[in-house]
């Protein structure tokens, strides 16, 4: 029987993340993603302050924009 799921967390809020939510670059609160400020072939760790939240477009920027 689908579409009868008891799940109630894909609202796209409250999911943990602490003061973020939204795109650090454009604000946008959809499709969002979690980036590595720095990379990590380059040193940068997995803590949450090398951690930025950028939503899908942003990052295919950032990404594209880095030579
Ligand atoms: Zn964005």
């Amino acid at each position: 029987m689908p579409g009868a799921a008891p799940h109630r967390t894909r609202s796209g809020r409250s999911c943990g993340a602490r003061d973020q939510g939204r795109c650090v670059r454009c604000g946008a609160e959809e499709d969002l993603q979690f980036d590595h400020i720095i990379p990590v072939a380059k040193g940068g760790g997995n803590a949450m302050d090398n951690i930025q939240i950028l939503c899908a477009d942003c990052n295919r920027q950032k990404s594209d924009s880095i030579v």
